[in-house]
């Protein structure tokens, strides 16, 4: 691949943000042109900071995606906010995602407040255009353009990838020059047993109703690789903080766990290269969110 010289070369961090379902992690996966870019619990930092590289032949950009902000009170939910108001500071700029099925809610004005006083640039993707006509596109610009002003709004489609090369190419204008700041063929900082638990997490949130996700954490508790036979065999636990959760999560005759650990296995395996035995059980453990030890067990400080 031919590549500018390393005077034009440029590298930098951006920060996606965005409502639970905005389309965080579509977007991800298809700026990073693979199906399994999502990262992980980065214990001794956050919960849940993705990151995943998106390597061009003029630079490199590097994305963190912050764990989504929630307006409430608990433990957990004020660790988020600081990870994710750390995060506007660490990066060159900031993504704010939002839907254009329905880009009015309380969630987008309290994220808009969090991003006063962000230093660097920041983006409007009216994500999923493909939902709405053309002509709705344009009062939702001029409705947000009045509440901050943003280095660009760019309607997309993470779903269907409109908007995709125009956003790759806005980012970099404004990233620093520099050079590559992680491998070429690297598309993640963090270690696999941390992917394999997001990867669960992840199915956990795809297949159950919006309230089991926030009461749930995924620890790999085990994660043994069997060279001789290419296989990697892991053992995690999904920790919810009701019998009831802990119902919806196993299922009628244990489908739902079945389903959840079938997809979770098939991800870890194109990823991870290797056939893997996955082994999932479902704890309860009563409001690990408000217990400062539990948390600390998380990974939150
Ligand atoms: P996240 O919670 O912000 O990471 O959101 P996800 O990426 O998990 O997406 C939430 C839901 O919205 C999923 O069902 C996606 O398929 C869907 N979605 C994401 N982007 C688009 C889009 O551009 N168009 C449409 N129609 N659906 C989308
Ligand atoms: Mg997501």
């Amino acid at each position: 691949m031919a590549e500018n010289t390393d005077s034009e070369f440029k590298s930098g961090f951006i920060a996606l943000i965005g409502r639970p379902n905005a389309g965080k992690s579509t977007l991800l996966n298809r700026l990073l042109g693979q199906k399994l870019a999502i990262i992980s619990n980065k214990p001794q930092t956050t919960r849940n900071r993705i990151l995943g590289i998106r390597n061009l032949p003029a630079g490199q950009i590097v994305f963190l995606d912050t764990p989504g902000i929630h307006h409430s009170q608990s433990r957990l939910n004020q660790a988020l906010v600081k990870t994710a108001l750390a995060t506007y500071h660490e990066v060159d700029g900031v993504c704010f995602l939002i839907e254009a099925d329905h880009p009015d809610n309380p969630e987008n004005d309290f994220i808009l407040e969090t991003l006063q006083g962000v230093p660097g640039p920041v983006f409007l993707l009216i994500n999923k255009i493909d939902l709405v006509s053309k002509e709705g596109l344009l009062p939702i610009m001029e409705r947000f353009s009045r509440r901050r002003s943003f280095a660009q709004i760019i309607p997309v489609s993470a779903l269907k990838g409109d908007g995709e090369e125009i956003l790759v190419r806005e980012l970099l204008k404004i990233l620093p020059e520099g050079p590559r700041l992680f491998p070429e063929d690297m598309i993640t900082d963090l270690p696999e047993r941390f992917l394999a638990a997001e990867l669960i997490r992840e199915k956990v949130f795809r297949l159950t109703r919006q309230e089991i996700p926030y009461a749930t954490a995924v620890e790999v508790e085990e994660f043994k690789e069997r060279e001789e036979k290419n296989l990697i065999a892991i053992k995690a636990i999904i920790q919810v903080e009701r019998e009831s959760q802990k119902g919806v999560l196993i299922g009628k005759k244990g489908l739902m766990l079945k389903e959840i650990g079938r997809l979770a296995r098939e991800d870890m395996e194109a990823l991870l290269g290797a056939k893997v035995f996955l082994e999932i059980w479902v704890k309860v453990e009563k409001n690990w969110r408000e217990d400062p030890r539990a948390l600390r067990r998380m990974g939150f400080q």
